[in-house]
């Protein structure tokens, strides 16, 4: 290759960070272990927060608390013995303009060799006051300004240019052996090398609208900001400038999706559903009750998407309780009056066996027959449901996820329904989708999820909410209580059994092993069988074989078994309105989603219902804000923000499966409202063909591999 005086843009950008300057093979791997790859990645990498250091102080100004910048030359330096074993004090005297005063260093023993007497340095720190000594500025960073043998510090510091100092400077995150200094170095030099003109992704109408700088200015901007850049504003990541890189990243994947919508609807499905008075009787026919304003409004649109040419793509979010299974049945029901199956797939095998124990009954009188297909059901039965299916003898199938793996032939799949979303990746909706015809997908969540959340996780879905409970419904009472006062929560609970109800305690997985989980919660259940002696005490776990739990679930349901000691196989979809008290042991271990799923098993019925938190030990503070966070709130959509809050939102959703895309600037929490301004404007840059079509397939191909979400949705 021949070397380039003016390397394409997108060469300089996309060149390895393994192949610069000072960066060899060690430093390279830990930065591609950050992922950082590219120069590109480097430049995506935000500081992490900024100091002003443009400010120089005078040493008789120094206020504790303070972070100052000053200047001087060191008079003193030496190790000061200390008291601790094992502690090093590293101490120099500094004389600026205004007089002297006293740096330190704990542990640095080797700054000895660094800052000596007659050296000019530039420090920036925090100011102290500590007795015996009086202010002193500790562990500040440092740069030698002039010095005879110019040195590399420990801190990654240059002791020839002056980034460190002397300015609004940008503090980057460690990555492995690479300190901050050297990260300012290095994010430097390559913004040197930038050439004026930058390929602009954003069409130029978008960016002036919202006041945003180009490219190459936001770059610069967003880590060597000029001095008068207001302090607040930069470390709220608030700048034209971050605004303009953070804005970039969400419109793009915000484009993406949105392209991924438009393709959708081009897919045709092979047969539209019609909804006439017959189908509309034969709905009205299973249902139990009236539907509530938010299942009615659910329903509709869902029923109006069977009856599109496109495929459906809909996510049904919906706080515990608030009858989500009934919806989904209707539609399951408009399905079948239409000739087509229906596969209804939950999370775990209990759910799945929970549906197939209420619909069964709804479905009994019609002409329809329903299968249940799980790990657990015995080869020969599985063997006949699947045979049912293909021949189309068997209308609807209910399983677990489980069926998205299986070899399953169905006659004629019209529609899907995966329950508790929030278990379910993003792949899995893809294989499900692949299995051929394009069916109607119906996906619903048990936890509501913060709107931005869903803005990202499932922008590639149409949303409907139920914000309404069924008639009727009490919040649940819940109070946080320390283990010690455990035989209050016993009475209370006999106080319960006694006027007839049921009640659930619960275990959570105490170690990473069933094993010993099972343990806890069998030896719980024996305790409890000799504490409420006069009422029937069932055990439900996972280790039960599907019938032996099937036919606990069906005698706690029945009302035979008046309390059910259960480890967390309970916690999502089981559904018996007479059970009104939810004791959960260990609720310090339970994470708040968790917990709000759980405490949903009760609260069904018309009755008072409560919710007892048992905690051991000293809470830790998100322990504490977790559970009073439930004490406070029945409201799922407000815990669902506080869990955002309290745990960000890669572990809300389970990275893994969450389906979130790898954002490198922008931030799910911090930035939700540029994310509806980004899906606002990448709605209308594709509504007015504001975009040229070659340049969306470019950008449609950047995305998936920026986004690492290629070949899913
Ligand atoms: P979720 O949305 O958590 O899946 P379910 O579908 O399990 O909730 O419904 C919870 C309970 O509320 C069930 O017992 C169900 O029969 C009942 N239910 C649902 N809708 C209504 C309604 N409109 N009126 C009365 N009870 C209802
Ligand atoms: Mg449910």
């Amino acid at each position: 290759m021949t070397p380039n005086a003016h390397p394409a843009p997108v060469d300089l950008l996309n060149q390895e960070l393994r192949f610069q300057k000072g960066i060899g093979p060690r430093r390279a791997s830990e930065l591609q272990q950050a992922g950082v790859h590219t120069l590109d990645d480097l430049l995506h990498r935000f500081p992490i927060r900024f100091e002003d250091r443009s400010q120089l102080q005078r040493s008789t100004d120094l206020k504790p608390g303070d972070f100052a910048a000053l200047c001087g030359e060191v008079v003193s330096a030496g190790l000061r013995p200390t008291r601790r074993r094992g502690f090093t004090l590293f101490e120099i005297l500094v004389r600026d303009d205004a007089g002297l005063f006293r740096v330190v260093w704990m542990n640095q023993p080797f700054l000895q060799d660094v800052l000596k007497p007659g050296q000019r340095v530039s420090l920036y720190g925090k100011v102290e006051y500590r007795t015996p000594g009086g202010l002193r500025l500790s562990n500040p960073q440092y740069e030698v300004v002039t010095s005879a043998t110019p040195s590399d510090d420990g801190d990654g510091e240059d002791a020839e240019d002056t980034n460190h100092t002397g300015r609004i400077v940008p503090v980057y995150e460690r990555i492995g052996s690479l300190a901050t200094g050297h990260l300012r170095r290095l994010v430097l030099d390559t913004l040197k090398r930038l050439p004026t003109q930058l390929d602009d992704p954003l069409p130029d109408p978008v960016r002036v609208r919202h006041g945003l700088p180009g490219r190459r200015e936001a770059l610069w901007g967003a880590h060597f900001p000029e001095s008068e850049t207001n302090l607040d504003t930069l470390n709220r990541f608030r700048t034209p400038a971050q605004l303009r890189l953070i804005f970039e990243e969400l419109f793009l994947f915000q484009l993406g999706l949105a392209l991924r919508r438009r393709e959708r609807a081009s897919e045709r499905k092979p047969r539209v559903m019609r909804v006439d008075d017959r189908v509309r009787r034969s709905a009205l026919a299973v249902l139990p009750f009236r539907l509530t304003p938010g299942q009615k409004t659910a329903l509709r649109t869902i029923v109006e998407d069977l009856c599109r040419p496109q495929p459906m793509n809909r996510l049904l979010q919906g706080d515990v309780g608030c009858g989500k299974t009934i919806v989904a049945l209707l539609a399951a029901l408009v399905a079948m009056e239409n000739g087509l199956q229906v596969a209804l797939m939950a999370p775990t095998e209990l759910l799945a066996e929970q549906h197939y124990l209420s619909i069964a009954p709804l479905l009994s009188t019609s002409r329809f027959r329903v299968v249940l297909l799980t790990g657990g059901s015995g080869a020969k039965v599985r063997r006949e449901a699947a045979l049912a299916l293909e021949r189309g003898d068997a209308n609807l199938v209910i399983g677990t996820h489980a069926l998205v793996q299986q070899n399953l032939r169905f006659r004629e799949l019209g529609l899907v329904v995966i329950d508790e979303q929030h278990r379910f990746g993003v792949l899995q909706r893809a294989t499900l989708r692949d299995k051929g015809a394009l069916p109607d997908v119906l996906v619903m969540t048990a936890t509501p999820i913060p709107r931005t959340l869903a803005l990202t996780s499932y922008g590639d879905l149409d949303v409907s909410v139920i914000r309404d409970l069924p008639p009727g419904r009490r919040p649940i009472k819940t109070t946080v209580v320390s283990d010690a006062r455990r035989q209050g929560v016993y009475d209370f609970v006999g106080r319960q059994l006694k006027k007839g109800r049921q009640a659930y305690v619960v275990y959570p997985l105490i170690e990473d092993s069933e094993k010993v989980d099972l343990k806890a919660a069998t030896a719980m259940s024996e305790t409890l069988t000799t504490v409420f002696s006069d009422y029937a005490v069932g055990l439900l776990h996972g280790r039960m074989k599907s019938n032996e739990r099937e036919g606990v679930m069906r005698r706690f349901a029945a009302g035979a078994i008046d309390l059910l000691v259960a480890t967390t196989v309970i916690e999502v979809g089981v559904d018996v309105p007479n059970a009104t008290v939810m004791v959960v042991e260990h609720a310090e271990r339970f994470g708040l989603a968790q917990l709000h799923q759980l405490r949903g098993r009760v609260g069904r019925g018309a009755d008072q219902s409560y919710c007892r938190l048992l905690y051991q030990g000293k809470l830790t503070e998100t322990a504490r804000a977790r559970l009073s966070a439930l004490a406070r709130t029945t409201d799922g959509f407000e815990i669902a923000e506080e869990d955002l809050q309290l745990r960000g939102p890669g572990e809300m959703l389970g990275t893994r499966q969450s389906g979130l895309p790898t954002l490198r600037v922008a931030d799910l929490i911090r930035d939700h409202d540029v994310m509806e301004t980004a899906l606002r404007e990448a709605e209308a840059a594709l509504g007015s063909d504001g975009i040229a079509e070659p340049v969306l397939a470019k950008l449609d191909d950047a995305w998936t591999r920026r986004f690492g979400l290629a070949g899913v949705g």
